[in-house]
């Protein structure tokens, strides 16, 4: 253990702690960290995506400079401030025509989520809530109470309504799930909860911290179709999986539907605390001083999220996620065909997961073996986590610009953890006081 670390431990908190290994950092540039140690870490989970644009990228620099230098205030909540307004402008060209009403700004996916939940039931009249089991979408009290991720202390809310989120892998066949998620949706219609009574359902356009589930084509569009026909509001939440990972621009254009709410969160800021909610006016002006924290709309924050939209049109890196994907996912598949290990491996563009069984044919969840994995690619250089509601899923998040050779890079590291791990090589007694979840 490193001197920061065991310093931290002598004056921070644990309960924010979602550790998987001692790693302290003290600097970073691109896709590298570095360790308090001196070692270069190669960082394929990007503080949980929040670092969309890897580590002191010049374009957030200078835009947080810019701000700083003549700062316009603190807050939007009693003036306006231009890098906030331009960033508004800009988020409601990013959504589809029934989201292009006014934008909420707030500092984290939570705040926005809850902000959300809160909302389309003050603005409805509906009192029920549609999400997924296994989702996430926070950790305030208001964002846990309409998540279904089990790791979760909180309580959920009383109108909210928990569905199965379709796993092609665990049930097998991509169609079979995907129908019986639907069958279940409509009989819940059918009997316990009248559609008309349900404001809105939640949706992750890839189910990342539920164990990065990518939904069975053209489960969505039927999810869509039920909202449609009962005036339900479709959410999705972009926080972690939107603003280009994917390959495009927003998660759920793969799905081929329009959501009436679009959540971002994590990478919109670059590393700096910021999140929006875009909707119809009818919702999102449905009631003033209905849901503000002092400084959100923070000029500074607004002007580092403008920078990292502008630097994701200017550099391509939606394409760029997409390509460097593809190298990501071809090498996990051929890693797949050498270890036992690996179960599946799926994923869109730079969002991938890679399940870990102990049998392949049984799909037993490999929970030890995959925090294992991490803490050795951790010691080889190599910083990712893992995630899943049986938390046997690597969850792969680079930053958007990381490039061929480091996707390879990374591979190779993983390639070794992983043999390290299944050779017996990797000592389990190391996993003490690393709980993950
Ligand atoms: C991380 C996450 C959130 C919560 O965001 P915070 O910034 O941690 O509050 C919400 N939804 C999804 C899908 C997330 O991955």
């Amino acid at each position: 253990m490193s001197g920061l670390y065991a310093r931290e431990s002598r004056s921070v908190s644990t309960m924010a702690h979602l550790r998987f290994f001692p790693q302290a950092v003290v600097g970073g540039s691109g896709v590298y960290l570095t360790g308090d140690d001196g070692r270069r870490l190669l960082d394929f989970a990007a503080s949980w995506g929040a670092a969309s644009l890897g580590h002191a990228h010049p374009a957030v620099r200078e835009a947080v400079d810019r701000a700083l230098s003549d700062q316009a205030g603190a807050s939007y909540l009693s003036s306006a401030n231009e890098p906030s307004v331009l960033l508004a402008e800009k988020l409601l060209t990013l959504v589809p025509e029934r989201a292009r009403g006014r934008v909420w700004f707030g500092h984290s996916g939570s705040d926005a989520n809850e902000t959300v939940a809160r909302a389309v039931v003050a603005a409805t009249g509906r009192p029920r809530i549609l999400a997924f089991e296994g989702a996430y979408h926070g950790g305030t009290v208001g964002s846990m109470a309409v998540s279904g991720h089990p790791a979760q202390q909180g309580t959920r809310a009383a109108g909210l309504t928990l569905v199965p989120y379709p796993d092609a892998y665990a049930s097998g066949s991509a169609e079979a799930a995907k129908d019986a998620a639907i069958a279940h949706i409509e009989r819940l219609f059918a009997s316990d909860v009248p559609p008309d009574e349900v404001a809105a359902v939640f949706i992750e356009p890839i189910q990342s911290d539920g164990g990065m589930l990518v939904p069975p084509q053209g489960f969505f569009q039927q999810v869509e179709t039920l909202c449609r026909r009962h005036g339900i509001l479709v959410v999705s939440d972009e926080v972690k999986v939107g603003l280009g990972r994917t390959g495009r621009f927003n998660a759920f254009e793969h799905s081929g539907i329009e959501p009436d709410i679009v959540v971002y969160g994590k990478g919109l800021g670059g590393g700096l605390p910021i999140s929006a909610v875009v909707g119809p006016e009818a919702i999102m002006n449905h009631a003033a001083a209905f849901s503000f924290q002092t400084v959100h709309g923070n000029p500074v924050c607004s002007a580092a999220a403008l920078a990292v939209l502008a630097t994701i049109e200017r550099e391509g890196l939606v394409d760029k996620a997409a390509r460097a994907g593809s190298t990501l996912l071809a090498g996990l598949k051929d890693l797949q065909r050498q270890h036992p290990f690996i179960g599946d491996v799926r994923g869109r563009g730079l969002a991938i997961g890679v399940e870990l069984v102990s049998d392949r044919a049984g799909r037993q969840p490999a929970a030890r073996e995959a925090a294992l994995v991490a803490y050795r690619a951790f010691q080889l250089g190599l910083v990712l986590y893992y995630v899943g509601v049986r938390s046997n899923v690597l969850e792969l998040t680079p930053p958007l610009i990381v490039g061929e050779s480091e996707a390879r890079e990374g591979i190779a590291i993983l390639d070794r953890a992983i043999g390290d791990v299944a050779a017996g090589r990797v000592d389990p007694a190391l996993l003490q006081g690393f709980a993950g979840w």
